[in-house]
């Protein structure tokens, strides 16, 4: 089992079956905001033919374990059949397709930033005989493909299929986590926060964290108090853990001070704030987070991409490359056939350098990307 893997299983998000990963409660709470939100968009912009596979009936089946446990809460992570969104769509001429195309291709990398917070990667992928584009995410095991939407034409006309697939999970937990533990997004987080109190048989302590519980709740947040009898240091670790993306922790001290002190999961920082000014404010420390979190995602993917000047065809390790092609059947040819590579030309196009064959300087931008391998 690899160190992902392990870390997935021992914060209770996924266990091993059978070789497979299987999502538990903590993960399924995390896959089920991810599906109801992307379900609010797609009602939202019209997207109304939407299908849900049964993959979780078919994994019980296959692993020979009753249903009654596996039906509810648990679900395999990384099962297309599973996280299968599909939209289909019929059209008389092309330019409508290729329109509705485009739509379905835009909406899903909305959704991919706002709701899983990650950047994409996308275009139409160059060898294919049906007009596919493609959205992917890169992380440090290769691109993860998250949509695909396919245009063909049958006796109907042109015919538009859109898929969302589950490798969004894999895509998070990839990228959301250290040395600690998963690093989960304010968007997806099955809780917000979570209050802590130190020493609660101290006067006031209990009064005042349960204060601060129902005046978070009254905002409509979802936070948790632990009143176990645990201490409060290694409480902070199992949170920290799991990934909840603020840790309140209220002692003596802030009883009489009327404060708290707040570590906010992504830059691992303790401050001690004000009760009030944090109630008022708690939605700005969120979306910080949020912004946070992208915003090293893209650093990343921005680091990642390498240009052709150090790739070589048959070393290049690297998990996306860009190079510049001319239109030329020859050199087309030359790009096809590099190996194990998805060839994406994307939408955005700044090619300032020349062919990587024949040295021409009319040419397009492609990107050569290395397939995900599944962990
Ligand atoms: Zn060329």
């Amino acid at each position: 089992m690899n160190s992902l893997n392990k870390m997935l299983c021992e914060i209770s998000f996924a266990t091993r079956l059978n070789g497979e990963v299987l999502l538990l409660d903590y993960g399924s709470s995390v896959f089920d905001n991810i599906l109801s939100m992307i379900d609010e968009k797609l009602i939202l912009t019209n997207h109304k033919k939407i299908k849900t596979s049964k993959g979780d009936c078919q994994i019980a089946s296959k692993n020979g374990a009753p249903k009654s446990l596996f039906f509810d809460y648990i679900r395999k992570v990384g099962s297309t059949k599973y996280f299968s969104r599909e939209v289909e769509a019929y059209f008389k001429e092309i330019q409508p397709a290729r329109h509705e195309q485009l739509q379905n291709v835009e909406l899903f990398s909305r959704v991919i930033k706002e709701i899983i917070n990650l950047p994409i990667i996308s275009g139409k992928l160059l060898i294919n005989k049906d007009e596919t584009y493609y959205i992917g995410v890169i992380t440090s095991k290769g691109i993860i493909e998250i949509a695909r939407s396919i245009l063909k034409k049958d006796e109907n006309g042109y015919y538009v299929r859109s898929y969302f697939l589950s490798k969004i999970l894999d895509a998070i937990a990839i990228y959301s986590n250290d040395e600690e533990g998963v690093i989960l997004s304010p968007a997806i987080a099955p809780y917000l926060a979570v209050i802590i109190p130190i020493n609660i048989a101290q006067k006031g302590v209990n009064k005042k964290c349960k204060e601060l519980l129902d005046k978070l709740e009254k905002k409509g947040l979802k936070v948790l108090y632990d009143e176990t009898s645990e201490t409060h240091t290694k409480k902070h670790e199992y949170y920290l853990k799991i990934g909840v993306p603020l840790i309140i922790e209220i002692g003596i001290k802030d009883v009489e001070g009327n404060s708290l002190n707040l570590f906010v999961r992504f830059n691992k920082e303790f401050i001690r704030i004000d009760t009030k000014l944090f109630v008022d404010d708690i939605e700005l420390y969120l979306t910080k987070m949020q912004n946070d979190l992208y915003k090293k995602a893209l650093t990343f993917t921005v680091n990642s991409i390498r240009n052709s000047s150090d790739f070589t065809n048959d070393k290049c390790v690297n998990v996306i490359t860009k190079i510049q092609c001319c239109d030329k059947e020859k050199c087309l040819e030359k790009l096809k056939k590099m190996k194990d590579r998805v060839i994406l030309v994307p939408f955005n196009q700044n090619s300032n350098s020349n062919c990587y064959f024949c040295n021409s300087s009319e040419c397009d931008s492609y990107y050569l990307i290395k397939k995900y391998k599944s962990v």
